[in-house]
């Protein structure tokens, strides 16, 4: 909290920082413009009228984005005005001295402003956001409403075993006195509850009334219609699940509501040639705990890209040398970037232009001036819809795991920072035993179980920082960082033999299933070399017979 307070001390002594360096910018740029009014007046050619016209018009026109984003919100909308008037002469040049007239004396006048106004202080929102983005790393407490106590304790170790502090209640007597001493960190409510004379939904929604913040919510139903829905999303549900439960599912959905609360900070990139505007927007931004690179030069923005992989694009509309629009398309040529959404900044009010540039490329528009507020939520909305978009296409729908190209790419990661920090990471390719007779003997369905089952199991067993995918039907790809070769095999020889230990049931049969595996983790191996290797090693293990892991030799 103190260090919050710090932080936005600073942040405001910066953004006063800025004001005041824009106010300077002004009182060179204010004369200068009521120099190029004189000039004006004094040009007899239209050439050199429509020269300068031109040129004023485009200073007019970012001070009119500029002014009103550092609180001189009447020097912007005068700079606006003007700017539309420069505009229609340019026109018509010719027939209008009266108003040309007219602009100039504007011109004048605009250079008499009281020149150093005080900006408008912080806006209050950023200073709540700091102070509301507390967070603690133990064990998230997770209450389980549900009368069906098998249903309740079946979830409730489930979540344990996660690493979740989680507690069963059949009543609701019994949460609200639990809730009353500990408030949990989520919810999940089961909707029908007979023996209570209200629904856990009618519970839950009074309940997050009744709190400041509302507790993250799932909600547990057999019922899937419409109106049940509905009520779930008023209640401020953020999950539904109907019986019987995937409890990967409602973990998975857990895990994402806590990602969203306490996740990594986004990242933003803001291409704009007007340096203050940018580093305003960026205190701004990280002011609200977003990551923030700006960049002046458009020809670097491919590199800049790929370095630091924004989930938002900030892009100018009007930059001397390229539109905005035209990046954009750059942009949209490569499908690595897909995933970004590209907002346009401009002080451009005029809706067919906007449309015009959305049309080519593009997702939104933010018009200058902003208000900070405004600002953060935009782009906290469009970074926060970014990153489910993307964790969703990255993840595997059977077992919620990491996709093949996925998991490749973190085995890349995790290898080049081992060699960084001296602590290399060891690389396991796992494989299902005789699989294609599980489905022939039991039928896809239950080959589909036994394939989630193992999912659960590698997540149970291994840490966080592990990573772990599908590396494809019945194959499975997992880095383990700072881990021995020799420590991995322990770890997945345990698993190995907890899995061949699970019974799995089809009708009234019953049958166990193997798998075998191979690890490498060697410092001076390439990842792709890692990854070769320890596939040569399961191919040795399932040709000594299976039910084994083998080291890379
Ligand atoms: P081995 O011990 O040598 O690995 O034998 P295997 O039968 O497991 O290996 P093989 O690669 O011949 O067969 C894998 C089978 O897995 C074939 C494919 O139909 C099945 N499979 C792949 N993806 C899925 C899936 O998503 N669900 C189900 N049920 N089966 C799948
Ligand atoms: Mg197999
Ligand atoms: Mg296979």
């Amino acid at each position: 909290m103190d260090k919050r307070q710090q932080q936005l001390q600073q942040l405001q002594a910066h953004l006063q920082q800025l004001g005041e360096q824009f106010a300077q910018r002004l009182q060179q740029e204010l004369p200068e413009l009521a120099g190029k009014a004189r000039q004006l007046q004094q040009a007899d050619d239209v050439e050199s009228q429509q020269h300068l016209l031109s040129s004023l018009r485009d200073q007019l026109h970012k001070l009119a984005g500029s002014a009103g984003t550092f609180g001189f919100n009447g020097l912007g909308q005068q700079a606006r005005e003007l700017e539309q008037q420069a505009e229609q002469w340019l026109d018509s040049l010719q027939q209008k001295q009266q108003r040309l007239q007219d602009f100039i004396h504007g011109l004048e006048r605009l250079a008499e402003q009281p020149q150093l106004i005080e900006p408008e202080a912080a806006p209050a929102g950023t200073s709540a956001r700091l102070a509301s983005l507390a967070s603690t790393t133990c064990a998230r407490v997770i209450y389980i409403l549900e009368d069906e106590s098998s249903i309740g304790e079946n979830i409730r170790l489930t979540l344990n075993t996660f690493g979740y502090k989680a507690e069963h209640f059949s009543r609701i007597e019994a949460l609200d006195a639990a809730i009353a001493k500990h408030l949990p960190d989520a919810l999940i409510i089961d909707v029908n509850l007979p023996e209570e004379n209200q629904t856990g939904l009618d519970y839950a929604a009074a309940l997050n009334q009744r709190l400041e913040e509302p507790l993250p919510l799932l909600v547990l139903t057999t019922q899937n219609d419409f109106a049940t829905q509905l009520q779930a999303v008023r209640a401020g549900a953020q999950g539904f699940f109907t019986k019987p439960l995937d409890i990967t599912k409602l973990e998975n959905r857990l895990e994402r509501c806590f990602a969203q609360q306490n996740g990594e900070p986004y990242r933003v990139m803001i291409v704009d040639d007007d340096r203050d505007l940018a580093s305003r927007y960026s205190l701004v931004l990280r002011g609200a705990d977003m990551l923030v690179e700006t960049l002046q030069n458009p020809e670097q923005i491919l590199a800049a890209m790929a370095s630091f992989n924004p989930e938002v694009l900030l892009l100018d509309i009007n930059m001397p040398n390229y539109g905005g629009p035209e990046l954009a398309q750059i942009i949209r040529f490569n499908d690595d970037w897909l995933r970004v959404p590209i907002i346009y900044l401009s002080a451009e009010t005029a809706i067919t232009r906007q449309m015009g540039a959305l049309v080519k490329a593009g997702d939104d528009f933010i018009t200058k001036p902003i208000s900070d507020n405004s600002l953060i939520t935009t782009v906290f909305a469009r970074a926060q819809r970014a990153r489910l978009l993307s964790n969703a296409l990255s993840r595997d729908s059977l077992t919620g795991l990491l996709k093949h190209a996925d998991i490749k790419e973190q085995v890349a990661l995790e290898q080049e920072r081992g060699l960084r920090s001296g602590k290399s990471a060891s690389v396991v390719m796992l494989d299902i035993d005789h699989f294609k007779q599980v489905n022939d003997n039991y039928g896809h369905v239950v080959g589909d179980s036994v394939i989630r089952a193992l999912a659960n199991l590698l997540r149970q067993r291994l840490r966080r920082i592990d990573s772990l995918g599908r590396y494809g039907g019945e194959e499975f790809l997992a880095v383990l960082p700072d881990c021995s070769a020799a420590q991995a095999e322990r770890i997945v020889d345990e698993i190995r033999q907890q899995f061949s230990a699970i019974c799995f049931s089809a009708g009234d049969r019953e049958f166990n299933v193997t798998l075998s595996a191979g690890i490498a983790g060697a410092p001076d191996l390439t990842a792709s070399e890692l990854m070769e290797q320890a596939d040569r090693a399961l191919y040795q293990a399932k040709h000594s017979g299976r039910n084994q892991v083998r080291l890379a030799e």
